[in-house]
């Protein structure tokens, strides 16, 4: 549900911040190793409509070389296990069974995603679980109407909850296991990305803690659900683990309030999807962007799936660069749209072509 087009404004303003930079250099390109990699498309569903039309594109997924289908439904499911937490027009159990079927039929992993700790708000809504239970808010009452301006200086951005409140877990275990349950599903995504909000100076359990400690928190309690007691594969959006400013991504696509830290404080079988998108990033001294973090997740023993949007000389150069690496940590490529997918979209979105090009190719 980002963003995107923010991120040039605040990678802008992370510029003006910070004026120092130290960008890693090019990856040298290495032959290819013939292994299978992922080809996997990102998709928001909103509605059950939506969902329905996810499904009418799921051969023309297939046909791209998409093995992996990443459904981002959020609060968008309609859910058994707290009906209370669902948004309006959800998707429905037998949707996502006729998605899963389409799936299967086509050689597609299903994944779901729900949002964990961060984007618990999108513009001024907030979605159902801070407005159910506003107690479990990190930063209950305050930034009415979701404005002003957080305390590392920039617009307020989504709302997180509390990442030590002892009512958390049990509540989004009981939708983690729903997702799962219902998608029938060996993995789920526990977004966690451009969380801006965390270790409030007002929140009576994270005031003056670590942001990574508590980042890590919340990544290890997805973490003992998901893997530990389900036995399931867990992935996430990696951003928040690495330095915003040592790789040069800026506050966005990395950190630059120190959760970075918590790379070393979460398993290493985390899948990480390493979202990166921009043509140039004001922190880098090079004249097109270049992408460090595949090589730095990889080197700390975490398998990554490199992540793109729309710019196609970014998306090249990312998959380039992570394919380069001659890693088997590098899974393959994720696409994202950042929105619901449309009739005919699997056939037109310029990012899956170029992506599905590279890839195939480096399938052999
Ligand atoms: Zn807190």
């Amino acid at each position: 549900m980002t963003k995107r087009s923010l991120s040039l404004i605040a990678l802008g303003l992370a510029a003006a911040l910070v004026l120092a930079s130290c960008a890693p250099k090019p990856a040298a390109i290495a032959p290819q190793a013939k292994r299978p990699l992922i080809l996997g498309m990102h998709a928001i569903t909103e509605t059950d409509a939506d969902a329905r039309a996810l499904i009418g594109e799921v051969p023309a997924l297939a046909r791209r070389g998409v093995n992996l289908l990443v459904n981002e439904v959020d609060y968008w499911y309609d859910y058994a296990s707290h009906p209370e937490l669902k948004m309006d027009n959800p998707v429905k159990k037998a949707t996502v069974k006729a998605l899963l079927a389409a799936c299967r039929a086509h050689g597609i992993r299903l994944v779901p995603e729900f949002q964990t700790l961060g984007h618990q708000s999108w513009a001024e809504k907030t979605f159902p679980l801070l407005v159910k239970y506003p107690h479990l808010d990190e930063t209950p009452g305050k930034y009415p109407g979701n404005k002003g301006t957080d305390p590392w200086g920039t617009e307020f951005y989504c709302r997180s909850w509390c990442p030590l409140h002892p009512e958390v877990p049990p509540i989004v275990n009981d939708l983690y296991d729903e997702l799962l349950d219902v998608f029938e599903a060996d993995a789920l995504h526990v977004g966690m990305d451009e969380v801006f909000i965390i270790a409030d100076a007002d929140c009576p359990r994270c005031a003056g803690k670590s942001t990574a400690e508590l980042f890590a928190r919340a990544v290890n309690d997805a973490h003992d659900h998901i893997v530990r007691q389900r036995g399931k594969e867990m992935m996430m959006w990696a951003d928040r683990l690495l330095d915003g400013q040592a790789t040069g991504y800026g506050l966005w696509e990395a950190s630059m309030n120190g959760t970075d830290k918590a790379i070393d404080m979460v398993p290493k079988d985390i899948v990480m999807c390493d979202w990166h998108y921009e043509p140039k990033y004001p922190l880098q001294p090079t004249p097109k962007s270049v992408f460090p973090s595949p090589k730095i997740f990889a080197d700390k023993g975490f398998r990554v799936l490199p992540t793109s949007f729309r710019d196609a000389d970014a998306l090249g150069r990312l998959i380039d660069q992570s394919l380069a690496l001659g890693s088997d940590k590098v899974l393959g490529h994720l696409c994202t749209a950042w929105r619901p997918l449309r009739k005919g979209d699997s056939a037109r979105l310029r990012q899956l072509k170029a992506a599905s090009k590279k890839i195939r190719k480096a399938r052999g």
